[in-house]
């Protein structure tokens, strides 16, 4: 019999794992605490379990999380891993260090298959889903590198975006599983508001999201009209802005009467100040829209007017992304002019609009610059230089 990876399951499909061994199903909850709250590899450092079923343990179950190829830090703080996911593919994982916080961005896919414009990743093609195990597994390694003691209070990722390589609502089960293990009092007890999904606009997916875990939502809108976000954003020719506004405003409406189970006891208490004024309020009353500003492309005063004439009164916030060059990306990054201006026409409608700070670049690590080591199974490179020797 092959061992189990621990990190596949949420508590309650480890339950169900014990119950079939013949062991009580409340050994679960113990052995998620082991795992994602000390963050031990091992079982034999389960020290509260009987040595008995320590051993029985050790035999069926492991813990495996994808190794690590490589480790930069950015001399912003930001770190950057590339991790081993086997048959010479690699992802990357990104955590980035604030005043009162840390984010962990996390990837969901090796590769993507949308094909966005101007992102690197979707620019490497696609070769598979990550596992469940795969994506808390990133969680998990970088609380121990960074030194987190979840135990102790010692809380370092304080937020998780699923903003890394892969489109997340493409690899929904794996991607909910491993969300539930972050919301989890048992493991990393963190709340709804500081797990974000972005997605590119998977519009049946959003709503199954809604039903299922509604965690907070950012939607890469990048666009303000069909014509212009059908060439940025090509899932768009599938579910055109009209349904994935009318799929914002659902998620919004299931997600303010969804109950907050979140366990903040441990997140340090200036943060705990800040956050308490939300705490009576929906969960996340309002979606984030990422918009990328590529020069001269969809960063036009006429571009942030139909923005605001197409958002309407969804309550919505706005995160402007300068773009972030890889090679051969075929765009430009917006003059710091230019996005100002965007941002003013935005806030001037009455939309919290801010910037996103563009943080380890020189490591490349980025929004949109992960690019990881994916063996592509799409041939997208293949037809790239076909397109581009025809041209
Ligand atoms: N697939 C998901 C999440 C991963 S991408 C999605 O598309 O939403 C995270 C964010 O980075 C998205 O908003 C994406 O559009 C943006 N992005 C992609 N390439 C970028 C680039 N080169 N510069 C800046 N942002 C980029
Ligand atoms: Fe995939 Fe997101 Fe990149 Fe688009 S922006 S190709 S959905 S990772």
């Amino acid at each position: 019999m092959s061992a189990v990876n621990l990190l596949d399951f949420d508590t309650a499909s480890l339950g169900r794992w014990f119950a079939e061994q013949g062991e009580k199903p409340f050994r679960a909850r113990q052995v998620m605490r082991w795992v994602h709250r000390a963050g031990v590899a091992n079982v034999e450092q389960m020290t509260d379990l009987s040595k008995d079923l320590r051993a029985r343990l050790a035999q069926s179950a492991e813990i495996r999380a994808p190794g690590v190829l490589k480790d930069s830090t950015a001399p912003d703080g930001t770190r950057k891993w590339l991790l081993d996911v086997g048959a010479a593919n690699g992802i990357e994982t990104v955590f980035i260090p604030e005043t009162n916080r840390g984010t962990l961005c996390i990837s969901s896919q090796v590769g993507c298959a949308l094909e966005c414009a101007f992102c690197s990743t979707g620019r490497q093609g696609f070769n598979r889903n990550l596992s469940a195990a795969e994506i808390i597994g990133q969680l998990w390694h970088a609380n121990r590198a960074l030194g987190a003691d979840l135990l102790n209070g010692k809380r370092v990722v304080t937020n998780v975006v699923m903003m890394g390589m892969g489109e997340p609502l493409a690899n929904f089960d794996a991607v909910v599983t491993a969300m539930r293990v972050m919301l989890d009092d048992h493991a990393y007890g963190m709340s709804r508001r500081r797990v974000t999904l972005s997605t590119s606009g998977m519009v049946p997916w959003m709503d199954r999201l809604r039903d299922t875990l509604p965690v907070s939502l950012a939607v890469s809108l990048h666009a303000p009209n069909d014509a212009l976000r059908d060439r940025l954003v090509p899932i768009n020719r599938k579910w055109p802005l009209a349904e994935l506004l009318a799929a914002c405003r659902r998620y919004i409406e299931g997600a303010a009467s969804a109950p907050d189970h979140a366990d903040d006891e441990d997140e340090p208490v200036d943060e705990l100040r800040q956050v308490k004024w939300q705490r009576h309020a929906a969960p996340r009353d309002f979606v984030t829209f990422e918009y990328v500003m590529l020069r001269d492309v969809n960063d036009r005063l006429d571009h942030a007017r139909q923005l605001v004439d197409l958002i309407g009164d969804l309550p919505c916030k706005f995160n402007l992304i300068p773009f972030n060059p890889f090679p051969d990306a075929g765009f430009e990054r917006s003059t710091q002019d230019a996005v100002l201006r965007f941002q003013a026409e935005l806030i001037e409608a009455g939309f919290v609009t801010t910037v996103r700070k563009t943080r380890g670049q020189e490591i490349d690590g980025a929004c949109g610059q992960l690019a990881g080591q994916v063996q592509d199974k799409t041939q997208r490179s293949a037809r790239r230089a076909d397109a581009e020797s025809a041209a």
